[in-house]
This record gives structure tokens, C-alpha cells and sequence, in this order.
């Protein structure tokens, strides 16, 4: 007789974008292509707990039951854009040595793709998302997703630092947890991943003027240069990574 094999790919309950129930999957907060820089060669990713100095290891990202099948497939559709966007067809403008432009990107999709980054962090029950409460900003950006809306540029603005290695190369092996920071005169939150720092702008108030180098609705987007020597906490964060063994892979 065949086993069965135990599963937790899937789990009953309410969808938390469309509310229906049925089976969840056991969906990634941060899509998992974005940990594939950083997992060594057992396919595993070291998470450092600063403040206990600890080091420890899992697999697979960070995951939780939280969507449907469905909804699922509507997040991949903009994980699958950013993914091929951001990795393989950018083309990057050096305006200046601090300033980088891109355009041509899809404003819906491109947006879309953050603020379900952003939601997922807001609605995840697992410790390393804490920081992120959306209050009544969970339930505006849940109707936004599932209507496929990604609201005007002056809604949840966004803006982002290129971070970079003193020889110019993308740090791309860097996934933080998200950090509730000021962001000019409002409230926001701070992903790094895929080699940027991400900025949201989280707030009831509609930004009559873009923060500087906000994503624009014509599809422009212009990013800072962030030398990482700027980010001490980043800096020592790799030296403990080299003093353990760990290669940094460029
Ligand atoms: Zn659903």
C-alpha cells in the first residue's frame, strides 16, 4: 500500500484576501526568488538575531497559511514580473553618481507587486514581521489587491536605494526584515530585498507632493545610489558572515 505522505503545503481555512475557505497554501511572505541569492548549497538561509548574536538556519523562506489557490496565482503574476523585470530587463540610466533612472516599468503591476509584499508582511502572525502594522491601511490594501488596483502614485508612495558595493556591484544576498521608519513627515516601513532598500509610505493622508523619487504613474522610477559603507549595521552584519565562514558570493 502506498503511504501518505504528510503534507503542509495546504491547510483548510478563510482566504485572506478573498475570504473564502477552502485550502491555503503555504504561501511565502517574501517571495521565495528573492531568497535564491542568499541560500547556500544545502538550500538553506542563515537568519542573524543581532541583539542574541545567534545564528540559525532554515529552509525554504518564511511561509504561512494564509491564501487561496487563486489568490496565490494573483500575487505570482506580479512576483513573475518583478522577477523578470527586476533580474533580466532593467535598463538603468546613470543620471548622476548618486542618482539612477529607469522607465518603462508597469505602473499597476510593478506597485502591485509591493504592496502585496507589504500587506503579506502586515497580515503575517510570524515574529519576524512584527514591526509592520497596517491598522486601517490592512483592510484598504486588501480591496486594492483583490480589484487588481494599485491606486494613484500619490497612494502608499514608494521609493528605493539601490544598495551597492564599493566596486558598484548590487548587494543582492541581503534580505532584512521589515522596520517601521519616519519617512519624510510620514509613517512607513523599510524592506531590503532584491538589492534595494524599499520604502513605503503608510499614511491616511493623501501626499499632495511626491516624497523625492517616488514610482511614478508614467512608469519612471529614479533610485539613490546606497554605498553600503553608509549602512554600518549592513557592513557588520557581512563581516560576521566572513568571520563565520560564510562567503559572500558577488
Ligand atoms: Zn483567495
Amino acid at each position: 500500500m502506498a503511504k501518505v505522505k504528510k503534507s503542509i503545503d495546504y491547510k483548510h481555512g478563510q482566504c485572506r484576501l478573498c475570504k473564502s475557505d477552502g485550502k491555503l497554501c503555504y504561501s511565502h511572505i517574501i517571495p521565495e526568488f528573492l531568497f535564491k541569492p542568499i541560500y547556500n548549497e544545502k538550500h538553506q538561509i542563515t537568519i542573524v538575531d543581532d541583539s542574541k548574536e545567534v545564528y540559525s538556519t532554515i529552509q525554504k523562506g518564511v511561509r504561512e497559511h494564509l491564501l487561496c489557490k487563486k489568490c496565490e496565482g494573483l500575487f505570482e503574476k506580479w512576483e513573475k514580473y518583478f522577477l523578470e523585470l527586476w533580474f533580466e530587463e532593467l535598463n538603468i540610466t546613470v543620471m548622476n553618481e548618486k542618482l539612477l533612472k529607469s522607465e518603462n516599468i508597469d505602473y499597476d503591476k510593478f506597485k502591485l507587486f509591493h504592496l502585496s509584499i507589504l500587506w503579506r508582511a502586515g497580515i503575517s502572525s510570524l515574529p519576524s514581521f512584527s514591526e509592520v502594522k497596517l491598522g486601517v491601511h490592512e483592510e484598504k490594501l486588501r480591496k486594492m489587491l483583490l480589484a487588481q488596483s494599485p491606486g494613484s502614485s500619490k497612494h502608499y508612495q514608494m521609493f528605493g536605494y539601490i544598495l551597492v558595493w564599493p566596486d558598484n556591484t548590487v548587494l543582492k544576498e541581503l534580505i532584512d526584515m521589515p522596520s517601521r521608519v519616519k519617512l519624510y513627515d510620514h509613517w512607513g516601513y523599510q524592506f531590503i530585498f532584491g538589492g534595494a532598500a524599499w520604502h513605503y509610505v503608510v499614511s491616511s493622508h493623501t501626499c499632495e507632493d511626491h516624497v523625492p523619487y517616488a514610482l511614478n504613474e508614467d512608469g519612471t522610477v529614479c533610485m539613490l545610489r546606497g554605498p553600503i559603507e553608509k549602512y554600518p549595521t549592513i557592513v557588520d552584519l557581512f563581516k560576521k558572515r566572513s568571520n563565520n565562514g560564510w562567503d559572500v558570493v558577488k
